[in-house]
């Protein structure tokens, strides 16, 4: 999809006051390109710049009307298998313009730290055949088994609270791996509903919460509106629902597929408006992944799959 005028007008929305290229503050305006965009000039290393430059859409190949279609499409349940097909004009292959949206993304959740009555719980995800232990092979994969990871999940219980959602690591969770999942965004003292899970006491002591355990094979049979995990549940049930969209996905990126379902699943409820936070985020904190580099990287990622 070409870039169109109203390109322009978003990206000459991010006035620039330091050189990209040196870091420089003696810049100056100079004129408009073919598409009006602003041009800048460095008046310390003499070269040329724009607001996109040193931003994932430094080649704009891709107009912010394709990127507001890709973002919608990723942020629902499709596979990109399917937006490819779709999408026919696209001239980028959708992995690559997703490990941007990923880049842009990192650290969305960090500042994150959940207040008042939160709920907590696991989810485990199965780990595609290819990347499984061949040790474990033939044995039945229960619930902690090594074949999954498992997703530690917390929620403000208060309408229209926040959630996260983070990696704790491929089978049981340890009371270590579960502090360094929650404890970040968990405020001291809160009063955390959860299972008897036993990591969890690890967390509850450090942070010194109020613990209210429920027995989870006793809520298992409690009807939706009784269950005392029941906004953790139904987060449980739609990030299940958004991975399988998403069926075949590279585990290296689970990460990056959790910061995506966090703005899902958080405020502003308006998808429109999630899509404009993404790509204001990605004009602000200008960082880009040039080709060559995202090709390298998913080379050397193959060994640290989680
Ligand atoms: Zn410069």
């Amino acid at each position: 999809m070409a870039p169109s005028p109203t390109d322009a007008a978003f990206f000459n929305g991010y006035a620039r006051d330091r050189c990209p290229l040196c870091q420089s503050v003696m810049v100056s305006k100079s004129g408009f390109d073919a598409r009006g965009v602003q041009r800048y000039g460095c008046l310390s290393c003499g070269r040329r710049f724009s607001p996109l430059t040193g931003t994932v859409f430094e080649d704009h190949r891709i107009s912010v009307e394709g990127w507001f279609e890709f973002l919608l499409g990723i942020m629902s349940y499709e596979s990109l298998a399917g937006m490819a097909r779709r999408d026919r004009r696209s001239p980028t292959t959708p992995p690559y313009q997703l490990a941007k949206v990923f880049m842009v993304l990192d650290g969305t959740q960090d500042g994150v730290v959940l207040t008042g009555r939160v709920q907590a719980d696991e989810m485990m995800y199965k780990v595609p055949a290819a990347d499984r232990d061949p040790a474990l092979a033939g044995r039945s994969a229960g619930g902690y088994s090594r074949d999954n990871t498992c997703i530690a999940i917390a929620c403000e219980e208060r309408d229209g609270g926040s959630s996260v959602f983070r990696v704790l690591g491929r089978g049981k969770p340890s009371g270590e791996r579960a502090k360094a999942a929650y404890c970040p965004h968990l405020a001291r003292g809160l009063e955390l509903v959860h299972d008897k899970e036993n990591s969890h006491n690890a967390v509850v002591r450090e942070l010194g919460l109020v613990s209210e355990a429920h027995d989870s094979r006793e809520i298992k049979r409690l009807p939706d509106d009784e269950n005392p995990l029941w906004k953790v549940n139904r987060l449980c049930f739609l990030l299940r629902l958004f991975l399988d969209g998403h069926s075949g996905f590279d585990r290296s990126d689970f990460g990056g597929w959790l910061d995506l379902f966090s703005v899902m699943m958080n405020p502003p409820e308006d998808r429109l408006k999630k899509v404009a936070m993404v790509l204001d985020r990605a004009m602000s904190f200008p960082n880009t992944l040039h080709y060559r580099d995202f090709y390298n990287q998913k080379g050397s990622s193959e060994a640290s799959k989680v």
